[in-house]
């Protein structure tokens, strides 16, 4: 926690200082339909910076930001009694439920 990236526009930044578009694309994500898919035509990246890609992933995570709109998702009940982690409940904590079927 704490390190700052040390390549790119936005050397010398954190991960929490950085835009949604930045960090999408530092994750190695990309939207294909509905499903956010792991784009690795960035092989430098991939070569040289898989941990800023883990970290870059974790902290689109952590502000709960959905990939479609780039808007902050509503706060779901991360501790929901039958809460798993299959597919559509991944799904569900990337996307809007409206955001999913304008994609649809
Ligand atoms: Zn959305």
């Amino acid at each position: 926690m704490g390190a700052t990236l040390d390549f790119g526009k936005n050397k010398g930044k954190q991960m929490c200082e950085l835009d949604v578009g930045y960090l999408t694309w530092l994750a190695c994500y990309t939207l294909v339909g509905t499903h956010m898919v792991t784009n690795l035509d960035n092989t430098w990246l991939v070569q040289n910076k898989l941990h800023v890609i883990y970290r870059a992933r974790k902290e689109l995570i952590k502000r709960r930001i959905c990939y479609h709109c780039h808007r902050v998702l509503p706060v779901i009940g991360r501790d929901r009694v039958n809460g798993s982690q299959n597919y559509d409940d991944w799904l569900s904590r990337l996307l809007h439920i409206k955001c999913v079927k304008a994609l649809s």
